[in-house]
């Protein structure tokens, strides 16, 4: 009995199998122009996929409405998305665009400028020239374009078939969420917090354990690949062995994601912030968006490279630079995170002082403009009462209480200006 359902089980599964794969194959394209319209229905629906996106972002700007109208149109519009797509085109197209917008098209860009404008780059480099990538050959430069450029495509493969694996095969729920309800702004920020604080530990230790301590392949391929560079440039960040990256960069982005089970939206959210920190942190430059937290990110993370390179004591294996600072592995001579806290800290009261400064210089005009136009009404009213010498003293009474307190005005002078009042009539 047992036998017999076992083996009908298998049929069954036989057939659907044989079916789907038969109805996969008829669908492939059997000609150049079935591989032609292939190519156009692909291309048309990547172009279409982010145009309900573009909608809200183009509403505060022309439409002119409150921010809850805003957020409709995008639920609206989210939901549009969610309904009309299949959730793994969102994901890994979201994917894509952010990866492609915040991470390697600008890093190819920067690294073009580098080779292209190099008198005014090495200006804005914080070693100068010796930190431009030309002094590397061209033959080194095509490859490790090509193996970053690899490196990340590989992370969004990996990603797709993780997804395709759990939700296809294993007919388990997605990996990430991609529901029309969309997640509070608040818990988006909390999540993101999380996850940063998961990334910047488990990156860490991947770093300092799997890829600078233990002797393995691991230890040596960091070494032959990523560290063969002396000076980082944004591209760097990606150009490793693909092992290594998958571990020391893809895995701890993604892994919070899939642990807390995100909304798309915050995976979105989370990547943008990632992508752009591995943008600046590697860029070399020393102008960077966030001009303390960000630059010092981006000097530990050359210092780990110097430490590396000297062959003395490797630190700085975080950017943050929190988990050097607390377990004691900071590079020596650098400044460390609380450093960084605390310029950033002065900076603002600088700021906050100029502020002051301004707001004073300000009022303090307003009330010598308010006190000349009190004088002027002062001196017609004088004219018209025929020059007697109570006014004199009047007008001279108002000037000072202008000048040293205004608010003595609607309080203890309220009285006597009410006098004053009564002898301007009479
Ligand atoms: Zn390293």
């Amino acid at each position: 009995m047992m036998a017999s359902s076992l083996q009908q089980f298998v049929h069954d599964k036989l057939i659907y199998a044989t079916a789907y794969l038969q109805g996969r194959f008829y669908a492939l394209p059997r000609g150049p122009s079935d591989v032609y319209g292939l190519f156009v229905s692909k291309l048309t629906s990547l172009i279409a996929l982010p145009l309900p996106l573009l909608s809200f972002l183009v509403v505060p700007f022309y439409g002119g409405s409150s921010t809850t109208v805003s957020l409709l149109v995008f639920y609206l519009t989210w939901s549009a998305l969610v309904i009309s797509h299949d959730p793994l085109t969102i994901e890994i197209y979201g994917t894509i665009a952010i990866r492609g917008l915040c991470y390697l098209l600008p890093a190819l860009a920067f690294l073009a400028f580098d080779l292209g404008l190099p008198d005014i780059s090495k200006n804005v480099k914080a070693r100068g020239k010796r930190q431009l990538p030309g002094n590397l050959s061209r033959q080194r430069l095509i490859r490790l374009a090509t193996v970053a450029v690899g490196n990340v495509i590989l992370a969004i493969l990996v990603q797709a078939a993780l997804e395709v694996v759990v939700t296809r095969i294993l007919h388990l729920r997605s990996l990430i969420k991609v529901t029309t309800i969309l997640p509070l702004p608040l818990t988006i920020v909390v999540d993101i917090l999380k996850g940063l604080a998961c990334r910047s530990a488990l990156s860490y230790f991947v770093h300092r354990y799997l890829l600078h301590t233990f002797d393995s392949p691991l230890k040596s391929w960091h070494k032959q690949w990523q560290h063969s560079v002396t000076a980082p440039f944004s591209l760097l960040s990606s150009y490793d062995h693909p092992i290594n990256y998958l571990l020391h960069s893809w895995l701890p982005t993604f892994l919070p994601a899939y642990l807390f089970r995100w909304h798309v939206l915050t995976w979105h959210a989370f990547l943008i912030i990632t992508s752009l920190e591995e943008l600046f942190v590697f860029s070399g430059y020393a102008v960077l968006p966030s001009s303390i937290i960000l630059t010092g990110m981006a000097r530990r993370s050359e210092a780990h490279f110097d430490s590396v390179q000297n062959r003395g004591q490797v630190g700085n294996y975080g950017h943050l630079g929190l988990l050097d600072f607390c377990l004691g592995t900071a590079c020596k001579h650098e400044d460390d995170i609380i450093d960084d806290v605390k310029s950033e800290a002065d900076k603002h009261r600088l700021q906050d002082r100029i502020d002051a400064a301004v707001q004073a210089a300000l009022s303090k005009q307003h009330e010598m403009t308010n006190s000349s136009n009190s004088q002027g009404k002062l001196s017609f009213r004088k004219s018209k009462a025929s020059g007697s010498h109570e006014d004199a003293n009047v007008r001279a009474d108002d000037t000072d209480d202008h000048d040293n307190n205004i608010q003595a005005e609607g309080t203890d002078s309220g009285p006597r200006r009410s006098g004053r009042r009564k002898l301007f009539k009479s």
